[in-house]
């Protein structure tokens, strides 16, 4: 008998349903969250550390999960990762460092409606099995498509660029 899929409620990519941990308040399913948790340990055996990962930003701006404080500025805050990696061509780890910046003063994050329509990628379109430079070009695939997913809060995240915070 065939187990049915689930889909993860925030990207929509379907995985097998199981029970298991998620995220305090980041989104996802529990299948999501562990394909999440695998993807992080076999960017670690290719040498792909904390700071040089953008499949965190793609993944937290993926998955808003619901209305709150801290959910909205986990996605601000990783939207504004994605806007400066691939729009600006900052390194991610140049990103993460400036993140420090623009949660300093504590601004008011505010919450964005989040996309409404499909993503054109999502985590299941990265292939674990890849070597270095094909996961990292999938993983950037996918990031350009959680961004443009985003496409109408984009000019909003392009601004607290230009300030630093937004507001
Ligand atoms: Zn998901």
């Amino acid at each position: 008998m065939a187990t049915p899929l689930v889909p993860c409620p925030d990207c929509g990519a379907r995985f097998l349903g199981r029970d298991g941990p998620t995220h305090a308040y980041v989104g996802g399913s529990a299948g999501c969250w562990a394909a999440f948790g695998e993807l992080g340990a076999r960017e670690l055996e290719l040498g792909i550390s904390g700071p040089h990962r953008l499949s965190v930003h793609a993944y937290m701006a993926q998955h808003p999960g619901h209305p709150g404080r801290r959910q909205a500025q986990s996605v601000d805050v990783h939207l504004m990762v994605l806007g400066v990696v691939l729009e600006r061509d900052w390194s991610v780890a140049d990103a993460v460092t400036a993140m420090a910046g623009w949660l300093r003063g504590r601004p008011t994050w505010p919450w964005l409606e989040p996309p409404s329509g499909p993503y054109r990628a999502t985590i299941q379109d990265v292939q674990l099995g890849a070597d270095r430079p094909e996961l990292e070009s999938d993983v950037r695939h996918w990031a350009e498509a959680v961004w443009a997913g985003w496409s109408e809060q984009q000019a909003m995240v392009r601004q607290w660029l230009d300030r630093g915070a937004p507001g």
